[in-house]
């Protein structure tokens, strides 16, 4: 079993943290928030008063942070603290840019290094079902696997350094895509007449089945687990949908791809965020686009 440091131990970090303990880990656990810090100790994990005494003794490093930034600060201190040949995870939802970075600074240092962002969300972290998306070398995902394996369910090697955001954001992009196409069919089925339920029996079976309406139904009655049916309580909240099409569309942007739907999405769900509404389930964006 391995001695792991995990830095950033918020709403996804707390769980996954806890999951490599309950698999038989040493886990070392360091986040800015002294109150996150006291309550991760009753999961197993040590808590640490800085990174530096988090890594001390890692084999491997996770790190599970909000944005690039924040990502390349931690990754540049602590990559002179930890011996060459440890394996650096980072787990948080990046830019693909920042993400190859991040590679650099392990590689300059002679670490091992992996871009692997997770879908699945809170319950997904707390039950170990994640789906793992990874980028790095053959080398790095073959140390790592079975680490991202006490954590998630699904583990995909998706290329060498980047491939894992590049992933997680065209699948992002897809997801607030068909999101607002449900949200459309279910708004104009409304002024049509149609019931709720009849659209879905139609839709989830036929051509426009999709996860946003199979699974995540936007509507309350037909997905009685959708947020739908809980006041859109999240769920996914519409700001990290925003966070990832903005991603997408930078990625879009330096790529020289052209996303003219997720650009669309894009400009929606800022629109939604800035009526206040970035705390609610990105489903929610469905009572905007009624009009
Ligand atoms: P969060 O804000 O709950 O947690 C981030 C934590 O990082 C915070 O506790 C913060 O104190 C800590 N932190 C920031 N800078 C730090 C530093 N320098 N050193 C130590 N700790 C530091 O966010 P979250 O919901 O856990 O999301 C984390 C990442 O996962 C994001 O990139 C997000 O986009 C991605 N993600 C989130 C979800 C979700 O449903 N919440 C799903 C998939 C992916």
């Amino acid at each position: 079993m391995a001695n792991i440091a995990f830095i950033g131990l918020g709403n996804m970090g707390g769980p996954m943290a806890a999951n490599l303990v309950k698999a038989g880990h040493s886990v070392k656990g360091f986040d800015l928030s002294a109150e996150i810090l006291k309550s991760v100790a009753a999961s197993g994990v040590t808590p640490a008063t800085s990174t530096a005494e988090a890594v001390a003794d890692a084999e491997t490093v996770v790190t599970m942070l909000p944005k690039g930034a924040h990502v390349l600060s931690v990754w540049g201190d602590l990559v002179s603290m930890v011996k060459a040949g440890t394996l650096l995870i980072d787990c948080s939802t990046i830019d693909v840019e920042s993400a190859r970075k991040a590679h650099q600074l392990a590689e300059g240092a002679g670490c091992l290094s992996l871009d692997a962002p997770v879908s699945g969300g809170t319950g997904g972290a707390a039950a170990a079902t994640l789906t793992f998306m990874a980028g790095g070398a053959e080398n790095a995902f073959a140390k790592g696997r079975p680490l991202l394996e006490a954590m998630g369910k699904k583990i995909v090697h998706c290329g060498g350094n980047g491939a894992g955001q590049a992933a997680k954001i065209c699948n992002n992009m897809i997801l607030g895509i068909s999101m607002i196409g449900v949200c459309e069919a279910f708004a104009l089925g409304e002024k049509l007449g149609l019931s709720h339920q009849a659209l879905f029996d139609v839709a989830s079976t036929s051509s426009g089945q999709c996860w946003s309406i199979n699974t995540y139904c936007p509507v309350p009655g037909p997905v009685p687990t959708s947020p739908a049916n809980n006041g859109y309580k999240p769920g996914f909240a519409a700001a990290l949908m925003l966070k990832d099409l903005k991603l997408s569309q930078e990625a879009a942007l330096a790529a020289g791809a052209a996303t003219p739907l997720g650009a669309e999405a894009a400009q929606l769900f800022d629109l939604f965020d800035k009526q206040g509404h970035g705390g609610r389930d990105f489903s929610a964006i469905i009572e905007m686009l009624r009009g």
